[in-house]
């Protein structure tokens, strides 16, 4: 069935991102809660239209690591989707609550498997690997939202922030702790300076795993702009750097984990398949892990210790 705005009735708003907004919403045909995506676009109807085109190609995904898609159409000149509602949210949330280590392989494994799924069903990259593209439901079950099917939608994306960039100051970040319309990957970083474009890789999207990974443990993206005076300080310490590391309390397979995703060559970082071989990821499959119980707690601990956005630099 085609899916319209008049067939909305409208709830509070869920979230804002660079792009756009995210509202609760219910379709009132089928009674199903939604999320609805604004993505505000000055284009052209083709190029609207080839957008929509690319995301339908969601209908064919169905997996339960993966957000499911519900329809997309568009109105002058934003894009709308519509998906699953995730009713506890995202990571970024739960980021620094007390994150057990059998949870965080959980919650990780999700992840691989939701990585892998894009790959190799839908033949693409997430391209966009972080706390907040990662969502949680109250069943405890965690499933990756914002990935790259539409080229049309990323070069649009991309284009509408170029004019933005240099008026962008650098401690404007701090809500997102990423700039993301700049690469976070250190071959990436280096492509772009030696003005190469290197073309995106799932090695890529494997070193975001890893410090995902980290920024729910610790609570923060491992490398806070409030640390470094500029942005370019801050892609410097990524690509010359060492690789950030979990906290100590995690078990050494844990670590070694989080060290493989964010080894510096990216040609030397695992496969989905060989991080779903390895032995913290294999423990996991065994264990019965109480997520339902985690994301209870989570959620209590977030009442009582909302989250504050680091202050900007003076
Ligand atoms: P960016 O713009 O860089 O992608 P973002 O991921 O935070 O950043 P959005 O994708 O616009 O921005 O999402 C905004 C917020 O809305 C998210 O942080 C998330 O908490 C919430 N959200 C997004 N999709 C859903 C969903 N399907 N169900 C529940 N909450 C959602
Ligand atoms: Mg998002």
């Amino acid at each position: 069935f085609k899916i319209k705005m008049d067939d909305f009735e409208l709830f509070e708003e869920l979230g804002k991102g660079n792009y756009g907004t995210v509202q609760k919403v219910l379709h009132r045909p089928t009674g199903v809660t939604m999320a609805l995506k604004e993505i505000r676009l000055e284009l052209d109807d083709s190029k609207l239209k080839t957008i929509i085109t690319e995301l339908d190609i969601l209908h064919r995904a169905t997996s339960n690591r993966i957000i499911e898609f519900y329809g997309a159409f568009f109105i002058e000149s934003c894009v709308y989707y519509c998906m699953e509602f995730m009713d506890a949210g995202s990571l970024d949330f739960f980021a620094g609550c007390d994150v057990p280590e059998d949870v965080l392989a959980r919650i990780t494994r999700s992840m691989v498997e939701g990585l892998r799924f894009l790959k190799d069903e839908l033949k693409i990259m997430h391209r966009d690997v972080k706390p907040t593209n990662a969502l949680v439901n109250m069943k405890g079950e965690v499933k990756l939202c914002d990935f790259g099917v539409s080229g049309q939608l990323d070069r649009s994306l991309a284009k509408t922030n170029i004019g933005c960039q240099s008026y962008m100051a650098f401690r404007e970040l701090e809500a997102d702790k990423r700039c993301s319309f700049l690469p976070q990957q250190p071959e990436r970083i280096k492509g772009e300076s030696q003005g190469v474009v290197t073309s995106y890789s799932a090695a890529s999207d494997v070193w975001s795993l890893g410090l995902t990974i980290i920024e729910v443990a610790i609570g923060h993206y491992p490398f806070p702009p409030e640390t470094y005076s500029n942005v370019f300080a801050q892609l410097t310490a990524i690509v010359h750097g060492d690789p950030p590391t979990l906290p100590e309390r995690y078990s050494p397979e844990a670590q070694d984990f989080v060290a493989q995703c964010l080894r510096k060559d990216a040609r030397l970082r695992p496969s989905y398949q060989q991080l779903l071989e390895h032995p913290w990821l294999k423990g996991d499959v065994q264990r019965d892990v109480d997520m339902v119980g985690w994301v209870e707690r989570g959620i209590a601990y977030r009442k009582e210790n909302p989250k504050i956005s680091v202050p900007a630099l003076a």
